[in-house]
Formats: C-alpha cells, sequence, structure tokens
C-alpha cells in the first residue's frame, strides 16, 4: 500500500512524511476518524514508507525487496492484530482448515488470536483496497450475529511476536485495527506493554471512537486525527470507478456519504441494506405511533435482536439520522440534497411527528440506546424500552 493508492488526504500524507524526514516519527500513534475515510490504508502506508530504503519525497518506491513483502503482507516485521471470534457454526468459518494455526470446534473462544485468521483477513483486506469496516469483516469470518474481540491470549500474542529484534527492517511495526475491541484485560495486559515497548518498535492503533479506550492507554498515544475523505476528492475517485453511471447519480452517493467510501459505493450499489434499515424504521415508527400495538411490537423486537450487533448500531445510526433530518424540515431547514428520493417523500409525512415537544428527548433516547449496544446490553430490553419510549414521545403534541 503507497500513499498514491490512498483517496484524498494530501494533508495528512504530507505531515506523515514530515516525520520520517524529520526523524521524529512517534512510538505510538493513534489514527482516529469516523467511518471508512482510509484510516488503516494510511496506516499501512505509513509504515511501509517508514521501512522502505529507496523512499522519494512523497512515497514509498514501492518496488524494492521491503516494499514488495509490504504489497504482500509478509513482511517479517509487520504486525497486525484485530477483532475475532468464534463462528456460531463451530470454527472462525466454513472453511478452518485453509487457514494458518487453524479454528476448528475445540478451540474455544477465549483461546482465539487473530494470526488464526490471517488467511481470511489478508483476502478480506484486498477485496476491501485496504479500507476495511467491521461489519463486512464480521461477515467474512462468519460471526455476523456477533461481536469480535481482541482477548487476552491475543494481547499475550502480540507482546510475544513484538517483543524480538526487527528482522530485516529498521522498525518493526504493529498496526492494531478496532482497538475498541480490547477488553479490560487484553487492555492490561497491552497496557504494560505500550508502557515500555521494545526498541525499534512503533504501535499505530487504528481506531473510530477514543472514548471506548482506557485513559491510560489513550494518553499512551499521540493522537493523529483522520478526516472525513473530502467531497471532491471520493467524486473524482468514484467517478472514474464508476464511469458507467450517471453523473448526478455519483453526485449524490457523495453527498449522502459523509465522506464514508464504504457508504457512498453502498448507495451507488443497490443500497440495499439501507433501503432495508428505511423500511424497517418507517414500519417501527408506525406500530410505535397507532395504539394497541403490543404484539407488533414484540416481533419487531424479536426480529431486530436477531440481526447482530453491528447491524443494530447500524440501524440505529440510520434511525437518529432520519429523527434529526425531520426536525430539520419541520423547521424548514431542509437538507433534502443529503436524502434518497425515498427517503424524503416519506420524512416529508413523518416530520410533522418530530418537532419542539419531543425532539430532544427522541434524539437523547436514539443516542443512549446506540451507547447501550456498543456495551453489550441485551437487545431484546433495549428494543423493547426505545419502542414504549417512542411510544409516548411521538404522541406528544406540538
Ligand atoms: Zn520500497
Amino acid at each position: 500500500m503507497q500513499f498514491k493508492d490512498i483517496i484524498g488526504q494530501s494533508d495528512l500524507k504530507k505531515s506523515l512524511v514530515e516525520t520520517v524526514k524529520n526523524g521524529r516519527i512517534s512510538h505510538a500513534q493513534l489514527f482516529l476518524g469516523k467511518g471508512v475515510n482510509g484510516k488503516f490504508a494510511l496506516a499501512v502506508a505509513y509504515a511501509q514508507y517508514i521501512n522502505c530504503p529507496d523512499r522519494t519525497e512523497t512515497d514509498s518506491c514501492g518496488v524494492c525487496l521491503s516494499c514488495k513483502k509490504y504489497n504482500a503482507m509478509s513482511h517479517p516485521d509487520l504486525f497486525f492484530s484485530f477483532p475475532v471470534n468464534k463462528s456460531s457454526k463451530g470454527g472462525g468459518d466454513s472453511d478452518a482448515k485453509s487457514r494458518e494455526g487453524g479454528v476448528n470446534r475445540s478451540t474455544s473462544s477465549k483461546d482465539l488470536i487473530s494470526t488464526m485468521f490471517y488467511k481470511d483477513w489478508l483476502s478480506y483486506l484486498n477485496s476491501t483496497h485496504y479500507y476495511p469496516e467491521l461489519q463486512s469483516w464480521y461477515k467474512k469470518i462468519n460471526i455476523e450475529n456477533k461481536q469480535g474481540i481482541i482477548n487476552v491470549e491475543e494481547a499475550r500474542r502480540i507482546v510475544r511476536d513484538v517483543s524480538f529484534k526487527p528482522v530485516e527492517a529498521p522498525y518493526k511495526i504493529l498496526i492494531i485495527w478496532q482497538p475498541e475491541k480490547m477488553n479490560m484485560s487484553s487492555a492490561n495486559v497491552l497496557l504494560k506493554f505500550f508502557e515500555e515497548p521494545p526498541a525499534h518498535t512503533i504501535i499505530i492503533m487504528v481506531a473510530d471512537e477514543k472514548d471506548q479506550l482506557l485513559k491510560t492507554i489513550q494518553s499512551r498515544f499521540q493522537i493523529i486525527p483522520v478526516p472525513r475523505i473530502d467531497d471532491f476528492e471520493l467524486y473524482a475517485y468514484l467517478k472514474t470507478k464508476y464511469s458507467n453511471f450517471p453523473e448526478n447519480q455519483v453526485k449524490n452517493a457523495v453527498a449522502l456519504s459523509d465522506g464514508d467510501l464504504q457508504r457512498a459505493e453502498h448507495i451507488l450499489g443497490d443500497g440495499e441494506q439501507m433501503k432495508e434499515h428505511f423500511m424497517l424504521f418507517q414500519s417501527w415508527m408506525r406500530m410505535c405511533y397507532k395504539k394497541g400495538s403490543l404484539e407488533e411490537i414484540k416481533t419487531f423486537v424479536e426480529k431486530v435482536s436477531r440481526i447482530g450487533r453491528e447491524n443494530q448500531k447500524h440501524f440505529l445510526n440510520y434511525s437518529l439520522r432520519l429523527i434529526r433530518q425531520s426536525l430539520l424540515i419541520n423547521y424548514g431547514h431542509p437538507s433534502l440534497n443529503k436524502l434518497t428520493h425515498y427517503e424524503s417523500e416519506w420524512l416529508t409525512k413523518f416530520s410533522p411527528f418530530i418537532h419542539i415537544n419531543n425532539g430532544i428527548q427522541l434524539t437523547e433516547k436514539f443516542e443512549q440506546a446506540i451507547f447501550e449496544v456498543g456495551r453489550n446490553a441485551s437487545a431484546s430490553v433495549l428494543f423493547m424500552k426505545l419502542s414504549l419510549d417512542l411510544s409516548v414521545l411521538l404522541k406528544i403534541p406540538q
């Protein structure tokens, strides 16, 4: 992965290059930013740049032995850690035998480490062009209904693997994707490691949410904010990739994507998940408003409890977005260009129900639910409680 392969982010690329030129590479860095904005690809390109003996003023060479090994993700001084879990099918995935280390039915969840999933990880990274996203990763390893974790066994594995001297590069580089998925025990093991990392070691964590990391861990890392992808850059990229699409459709996807590559491509594709969430939200709001719909609500809660945590989080975030847009429409500040055709059509009818007397409370209820889903609250309790709250709030008159 080279800087030139990453969409936009030119200021950040420049400042990363500067750290190498000035010999001021921090040994613990946290690449932080929401969504699929290229932060992971940047971390890999930065690592490759640091270790490339023939790097230029702007990028790694791409052809030296070190770069070749980076391209194949086989460099002996490059390490990854990422969340995994055991699939409901009993193994790590349906093709466990093909994986190094292997995951079989007898491997318990607490013994799972990310290296057992390395082949899946590589093929996943290649398929996403190094723009990973949690939900599609879970899908790849068949754990859509669970959360991946970075457990204590994985933390010990990291400490073991990274403790040796670099084999051939100036630096060993460890990239931890989604460190938010550490639990308390693994965080404690890693905290000690982060406090006194071995010499010639650089640790890069790539995260969406700083607040889900222990404060003591946060304080060990230099934070590198990674902004959303610039609209113009995202448009230029998508226009080339989807050259057969009408220009307006690409522009629309960029406007709706909030600088998130995956979201933009999703909208450009069939937008299946978004449409599913829209329909689910629509029927949910109807049943919460209607009197005597407890049975319907129970069926809804059962359904939504089965879609998996990450999907629930996406759905709640999506719902919150529609609530906010409704408030904007109701108060004469519609940003209809940020809505799809079917969303804006329905929201013009729904928005009168979201107003000054319930808007703030509704927003808070959704924010609370999103927080709780992230904290592993019981989905059925959470969605039932939220539905009952909505039933009351939606009936408050304007
Ligand atoms: Zn090179």
